[in-house]
């Protein structure tokens, strides 16, 4: 397993001890790592079986269909040159170009690209958008670096992917450990790089960028939107009402932070919270919105006035309703998914629950919304920036917030009806549906030649 870069956000089960400084080695550390790909082939595997795929189906979709490594020297500002590790992992495109976002994280493997990959295929199947999968990033701690060698460190990685990356051909997109500047530097580099005429073409490269440099309006709250559109929808059917429910989110960041607040205007109380420099707690509820901007001004919930420091084993057992994991896979495990007090677990991180959590989780009746499902709110999002892209539009952000809700409930009644169908579990049910439509088009156009 290897070690996390965040010592509160520990994988379930360490079998290293938590590095508790950020480390500049771009070596993995030893010990028995999580097996991230393994666990979503087996999903796979299992949604196969309830759809009968044909077999070579399910043999193609099991392995991405390329695999980029390349390695890139950038100067630093103490004039030492330090070598990184790049990424980008292009899972399918049979429903369209490669779709995904660029992961910049210390613990970030080949077998975590491979496995977030193939869930982007999954996503974008699910959510009907005209796009496959694909997913990469850098291994390194973004924290560990000044912003002027982030910039540099952005510019030679997307340099080094070439044309190898494109507006219909592969579009990366923000993750963990990147953000909407992230993307302007990769746009700028991409046009200087492939050297575009027409450079109103190349603006399509990136999602997720500043409004400005081509972006749309909702695309920064757009994941967490979709979670709170997904959990909404699980209350309605369930017949819960929100109002004075309270949160535990872990994760404070893009995807957690934005969660937290949407959910906060619906009466949701924000009561636990952790992220990689701890946990906090507050009874009577924290206000959501001024903890995010102190994470935006400080980088981290640390040292936040209203709450009470609270060990990893206190947040998880947390007198909570409603939980959403918003940071690393493999997060909630056999311990963890015992101790939940939450009756909903929402997915806004990819594979946060491994599959011995799930099993808890499911014998103990907590109902889960998976991440496919759950945080498809921002490649969504990221579809209408790129179609504005194309045409040169700028949509008002209600036309996107309202095709987002539109989209999310379609997709939550299509997994509900599926799941009713075959009588199985709502991750099974996204998988279904994601892969007969992907089942479909290779029906209709077989294999090459
Ligand atoms: N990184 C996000 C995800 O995991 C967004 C990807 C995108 O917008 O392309 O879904």
């Amino acid at each position: 397993m290897t070690t996390p870069a965040d010592p509160a956000q520990k994988p379930a089960r360490p079998t290293a001890p938590p590095s508790d400084s950020p480390s500049r080695v771009d070596n993995a550390v030893p010990g028995e790592r999580y097996e991230f790909f393994k666990v979503i082939q087996g999903y796979l595997d299992r949604a196969a079986s309830v759809i009968q795929m044909p077999e070579y189906v399910r043999a193609i979709l099991s392995q991405p269909k390329n695999e980029l490594i390349v390695n890139f020297p950038v100067r630093m500002d103490d004039g030492s040159v330090r070598l990184f590790k790049g990424y980008r992992i292009q899972h399918s495109n049979i429903l369209g170009p490669y779709k995904g976002g660029m992961r910049f994280h210390e613990s970030a493997s080949l077998d975590d690209f491979k496995a977030l990959a193939a869930m982007m295929t999954w996503k974008c199947s699910l959510m009907n958008l005209p796009y496959g999968g694909g997913k990469g990033g850098i291994k390194f701690n973004p924290r560990d670096v000044s912003r002027n060698e982030l910039q540099r460190i952005t510019r030679r990685f997307f340099h080094s992917l070439g044309s190898n990356i494109g507006p219909d051909y592969d579009i990366p997109a923000p993750d963990m450990g990147t953000n909407a500047q992230t993307m302007a530097w990769a746009m700028d580099t991409y046009m200087n790089t492939v050297g575009m005429v027409n450079k109103q073409a190349a603006t399509g490269v990136v999602t997720g960028k500043p409004i400005a440099s081509g972006g749309t309006y909702g695309r920064e709250k757009a994941t967490g939107q979709g979670v709170v559109h997904c959990i909404t929808e699980w209350a309605e059917r369930e017949r819960v009402d929100l109002e004075g429910k309270r949160l535990m989110v872990q994760g404070f960041g893009n995807v957690g932070s934005h969660t937290a607040v949407l959910l906060s205007k619906l009466g949701v109380s924000l009561v636990a919270v952790g992220d990689h420099s701890g946990y906090l707690y507050n009874a009577e509820g924290f206000n959501a919105h001024r903890l995010q901007e102190y994470v935006q001004a400080k980088g981290s919930i640390a040292g936040y006035p209203n709450g009470k420091p609270i060990s990893r084993e206190e947040f998880f057992a947390a007198d909570a309703d409603i939980f959403v994991p918003a940071a690393l896979e493999n997060q909630i495990g056999e311990e963890e998914a015992t101790a939940l007090k939450a009756r909903l677990v929402a997915e806004g991180a990819n594979g946060p629950c491994n599959p011995a959590g799930e099993e808890v989780l499911a014998k103990r009746g907590i109902h889960v919304l998976p991440d496919v499902l759950a945080n498809a709110g921002g490649v969504t999002v990221s579809y209408y920036e790129w179609v504005q892209n194309k045409r040169s539009e700028q949509w008002t952000l209600e036309e996107v917030d309202e095709r987002l809700e539109t989209a999310m409930k379609g997709a939550y009644e299509r997994v509900e009806h599926f799941a009713r169908k075959h009588r199985c579990d709502t991750r099974l049910a996204c998988y279904g549906v994601a892969l007969e439509r992907l089942v479909k088009v290779y029906a209709e156009r077989e294999i090459f030649p």
